[in-house]
């Protein structure tokens, strides 16, 4: 692994409550890939928030995010937080989507972009060489995100859309998940109509991605789920790394062994080590009503069609 080499980055969009946790998770447990949770989280939730690390101690406790504090800046006391806080807040937000795409339309939009971008750049060149890992796992998910790592110097991008169907994503949004990293010590719950709105938006602002021409690959959770070594070595083929001949973290063909992770924020199943079963939750199937499934059906009719989901009146042969 030579020193200033642009660093791999392998990072996985989708909206939340579509497995992207277990899928970095999996995937940062294959030699030479490290993952690091939802990275665009790292300012608020960790270096200002001191909230718990993946590896179960506070951000500034853990060892390996002392490291890379002190690799990349000589120490997160040597970072102006409320600087990079003010320049997160006005990049990475979805409604300046459009100004990441054209971001010289606005002088001093590009300005802040190329400052938050090389501190962003220096952030990965430290995961790596504190990890001794190949390729950064940034699960951050938002359209936003991925946009703005786009502008990121010195990495290589392989961003990994991950879909899940939008009658599982909706009912997951519907129940009630304990989350000690949120404020009211549960996940945010919305209606089944605001999520199908958001899954319609989100997937069509990703597909775009594409014609920007950033190497994509489409990934359907329960294809994964169904078939979780063949879409494991697609992942590892598509971010550029040869198979080797290591084991697959896999026991059986229903669960993953997951070793310990320092993930930033997100699902609280980025605490858990150990067997983790592999299965899709079909409870949408009867616990949303049928007028429910309906309207869901009328909002994201169209990404079903495109990502090769039947409508909830078919059986579907992807899912277990
Ligand atoms: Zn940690």
């Amino acid at each position: 692994m030579a020193a200033n080499m642009r660093v791999p980055v392998l990072f996985i969009a989708g909206l939340g409550r579509s497995g992207s946790t277990l899928i970095s998770r999996t995937v940062g447990a294959v030699h030479g890939f490290c993952s690091v949770g939802e990275l665009f989280l790292l300012w608020e939730h960790g270096v200002r928030r001191n909230e718990m690390c993946g590896c179960g101690v506070r951000f500034l406790d853990c060892d390996f995010w002392r490291s890379v504090g002190k690799e990349a800046f000589g120490g997160w006391d040597n970072v102006d937080i409320d600087e990079v806080l003010e320049l997160h807040n006005s990049i990475v937000r979805t409604r300046y989507v459009p100004l990441l795409i054209l971001p010289q339309a606005v002088p001093s939009f590009q300005c802040k972009l190329k400052r938050y971008t090389e501190i962003m750049s220096s952030v990965y060149q430290a995961i790596r060489t504190v990890s001794g890992c190949d390729i950064v796992v940034d699960s951050s998910k938002t359209p936003a995100a991925a946009y703005m790592i786009r502008h990121v110097p010195d990495i290589d991008l392989r961003i990994v859309h991950l879909v899940r169907s939008s009658y599982g994503v909706c009912y997951s949004h519907t129940k009630i998940v304990r989350n000690p990293n949120y404020g009211n010590g549960f996940m945010r719950r919305q209606t089944p109509t605001r999520t199908a709105i958001e899954w319609m938006c989100l997937n069509l602002t990703l597909d775009a991605l594409g014609f920007l021409g950033e190497p994509r690959m489409l990934l359907r959770y329960e294809d994964f789920i169904a078939r979780p070594r063949t879409n494991l070595q697609r992942m590892i083929t598509f971010a550029g790394e040869p198979m080797g001949t290591e084991e697959l973290p896999f026991h059986g063909e229903n669960h993953v062994q997951l070793p310990r992770s320092h993930s930033i924020a997100g699902n609280p199943m980025r605490n858990r080590t150990g067997l983790e079963p592999l299965a899709v939750d079909n409870a949408w199937r009867t616990e949303l009503p049928q007028r429910t499934k309906r309207i869901i059906t009328a909002l994201t009719g169209m990404g079903l069609a495109r990502y090769k989901y039947p409508p909830f009146d078919r059986n579907t042969a992807c899912a277990r």
